[in-house]
C-alpha cells in the first residue's frame, strides 16, 4: 500500500471530512494515477484513503475516512447505492434524474444522469477512471438501466491527464440502442440525444427552476417572455406552458435551438409562438434595447463565467453586465429569473453582483425566491464547493 504523507498542519482539512487535498500540502509519497492511497499526517496518523491523481492541482481525493474500509469493487457498489436510494426517496417526477454527483456522493469525480433508461456518465478523475469497470458494473446493476453511455470529454479531464473518451460503456447484446432519449419533466416531454448533448445530454439542475418558471409566468400573467442561453428551450416550453404568446429563445448553438423549436410543437404549442436566435446574448441584448423591445419575463441562464474564485473578477463584470441590459428590457412588473452556475460566485456575491446591476439600470425589483440546483444536485455539509448552482427570482417594481 502506497502512503502520502502531509505536511505538519495540513491534516486539518481532512479531519474536517473535505474530500482534496492540494499539492502543496503532500509532504512525500505517491503512486500510479488513481491508484489507493493511504493518506496520514505528518506523524503517521491515518486520515482518509484516497485516489492519488499524480498530474492535478488536487493530488488527492478522499474515497473513505474509515480506516477499516476497503476500497474494492464492493465499496463502490455500497456508494452508487446510497446514491441511488438518497434519489427513489426524493420521488423526483422525473425520468430525468441526477444519480451521482460526485463528492456529495462520495464518489469525487463521477457524474452520472439517468434518462429513461439511460445512463450518461463523466469521469472526470484518475480515481473514477481506475475504477471505471467496477463502477459502470455497479450502476448498471443498481439501477437495472442496461445502457450505461459515457461521456468523459469534459476539458477538465486534461487537469488530470487523461485523454477524452465518449461511447457505449455498457449495452446488452442485440441491435445498438439509439442515443436518442425523450425524458418527462413538469408535465412536458423533453428529448436530448446523450452522444451530441452539452455535458451528459441536459441541464437537469433546473428542473424545479423551470416548474417554478412555468407557475410565475401564469401567476403574473407575462405574454411575451426573452430565454437567453436556452440551450434546447426548458424555460421556453416552461413559459409556454405558463400561457405565454410570444417566446424568444436565445443561444449560440444551433443544435441547441432546433431542438428548442422542435420542443415547442412537440409539447403542443404553436410553432409561431416561439423564435429561436442563433446569436450572443448580450449582443442580442443590446441590440433589442436599442429596437425599444422589452418583455414581461427573462430568463438568464448562461454558461460558467468563472470556473474558479480567480476568475470573479472578470466574471462578476460579465454577470452585472447582462443583468443590467436584461433589467432595462423588462416591463415594469415584469419578471426576471437570473442564474449563475459559476463556483467562483458566491450567492451572497451574486446578489450584490444583481443589486448592482439593477442599481445601474435604475430600476427597483422585489425579490420574490432565491433558487438553487434541484435536490438530485446535493450539497453536502463538509464540501461547500458543491455548492455551483444560484439564481434569483426577481420581480420590477411597476
Ligand atoms: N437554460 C438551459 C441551460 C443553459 S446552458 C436549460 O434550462 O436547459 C448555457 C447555454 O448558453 C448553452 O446552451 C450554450 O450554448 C449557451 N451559450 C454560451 N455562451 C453563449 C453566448 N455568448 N451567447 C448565447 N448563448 C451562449
Amino acid at each position: 500500500m502506497k502512503v502520502i504523507t502531509l505536511r505538519e498542519g495540513k491534516e486539518r482539512s481532512l479531519l474536517r471530512r473535505h474530500p482534496w487535498v492540494f499539492q502543496g500540502s503532500v509532504a512525500k509519497g505517491g503512486g500510479d494515477p488513481g491508484e489507493t492511497v493511504r493518506v496520514q499526517s505528518h506523524d503517521g496518523k491515518f486520515l482518509a484513503w484516497a485516489a492519488f491523481s499524480p498530474s492535478s492541482q488536487i493530488r488527492v481525493r478522499a474515497w473513505s475516512f474509515d480506516e477499516a474500509e476497503r476500497i474494492d469493487a464492493a465499496f463502490f457498489a455500497g456508494r452508487v447505492r446510497a446514491a441511488v436510494a438518497l434519489r427513489r426517496r426524493l420521488g423526483i417526477d422525473s425520468n430525468g434524474v441526477r444519480l451521482i454527483h460526485g463528492e456529495a456522493d462520495g464518489l469525487p469525480g463521477l457524474i452520472v444522469d439517468q434518462y429513461d433508461d439511460v445512463l450518461s456518465a463523466q469521469f472526470l478523475s484518475a480515481g473514477t477512471e481506475r475504477w471505471k469497470d467496477a463502477i459502470a458494473d455497479a450502476l448498471v446493476a443498481e439501477t437495472g438501466c442496461p445502457y450505461l453511455y459515457e461521456r468523459s470529454d469534459s476539458g477538465v479531464r486534461g487537469l488530470e491527464g487523461l485523454p477524452p473518451v465518449t461511447g457505449w460503456l455498457r449495452h446488452p447484446d442485440g441491435p445498438h440502442r439509439a442515443t436518442a432519449v425523450t425524458i418527462h419533466e413538469n408535465g412536458w416531454k423533453l428529448t436530448l440525444d446523450v452522444a451530441e448533448g452539452h455535458k451528459t445530454g441536459y441541464y437537469l439542475d433546473q428542473r424545479d427552476n423551470r416548474g417554478l418558471f412555468a407557475r410565475l409566468v401564469r401567476q403574473l400573467d407575462c405574454r411575451s417572455v426573452l430565454n437567453c442561453y436556452s440551450y434546447t428551450g426548458g424555460f421556453s416550453v416552461a413559459a409556454l406552458a405558463g400561457g405565454a404568446s410570444e417566446v424568444i429563445s436565445v443561444d449560440s448553438s444551433a443544435p441547441a435551438l432546433a431542438r428548442a423549436n422542435a420542443h415547442v410543437t412537440l409539447n403542443g404549442y404553436e410553432a409561431s409562438a416561439h423564435v429561436a436566435l442563433d446569436a450572443d446574448v448580450n449582443g442580442t441584448l443590446r441590440r433589442f434595447i436599442q429596437e425599444g423591445k422589452r418583455f414581461d419575463a427573462i430568463v438568464l441562464d448562461p454558461p460558467k463565467f468563472a470556473p474558479s474564485a480567480a476568475h470573479a473578477d472578470r466574471a462578476s463584470r460579465a454577470y452585472k453586465d447582462i443583468n443590467r441590459l436584461a433589467f432595462k428590457l423588462l416591463n415594469p412588473g415584469g419578471l426576471l429569473l437570473t442564474f449563475s452556475c459559476s463556483g467562483g460566485i458566491g450567492a451572497e456575491l451574486f446578489h450584490k453582483i444583481v443589486a448592482g446591476a439593477a442599481m445601474d439600470a435604475a430600476i427597483d425589483g422585489y425579490l420574490l425566491q432565491r433558487l438553487e440546483a434541484t435536490a438530485d444536485h446535493p450539497t453536502t455539509l463538509t464540501f461547500p464547493e458543491g455548492e455551483y448552482l444560484k439564481g434569483l427570482a426577481i420581480v420590477r417594481k411597476a
